[in-house]
């Protein structure tokens, strides 16, 4: 999917406005419709991705950096607590546009939004497969 399919490609594209706080030749920087907080900011890159597994590692970096950005100017002008840099990759974690893009979120101390996951155990016989098949 992309392009006249994906509503992000448009949006990247300029073909549906959105409210841009940065654009280049390969992102378009844009507060969240449906924002979990006040500042709530998506990074998009222009190519169409699907996800982070589909993305050439630089772009990904590029796409971080901004990020990183986003939130410093999140800290400095709304002058919150923390920020949530996060972003899904399919449907089972949550994601519900198949384009890329990461989440910058403000938080206050004491708000209401939820990103959060109950702990779970990490067992011995867990790390110790894990150790052998998840090692990069
Ligand atoms: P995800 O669930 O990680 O795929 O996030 C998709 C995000 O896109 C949600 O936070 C939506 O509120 C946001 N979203 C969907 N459509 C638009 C749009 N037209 N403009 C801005 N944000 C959007
Ligand atoms: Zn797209």
């Amino acid at each position: 999917m992309s392009d006249q399919n994906c509503i992000f490609c448009r949006i990247a594209a300029g073909e549906i406005p959105s409210a841009t706080l940065f654009e280049d030749e390969k992102f378009r920087v844009i507060l969240d419709v449906g924002p979990a907080a006040k500042g709530h900011t998506l990074i998009l890159p222009k190519k169409h991705y699907a996800n982070i597994m589909e993305m050439p590692p630089e772009l990904v970096g590029e796409a971080f950096r901004l990020a990183k950005k986003a939130a410093e100017k999140q800290a400095e002008v709304l002058g919150c607590d923390g920020v949530n840099v996060l972003q899904n990759n399919g449907e089972a974690a949550g994601q519900t546009v198949f384009h890329f893009h990461i989440h910058v979120i403000p938080r206050f101390k004491g708000d209401k939004v939820s990103v959060g996951w109950k702990p779970g155990t990490l067992s011995d016989a867990d790390k110790e497969e894990l150790i052998q098949s998840l090692s990069l």
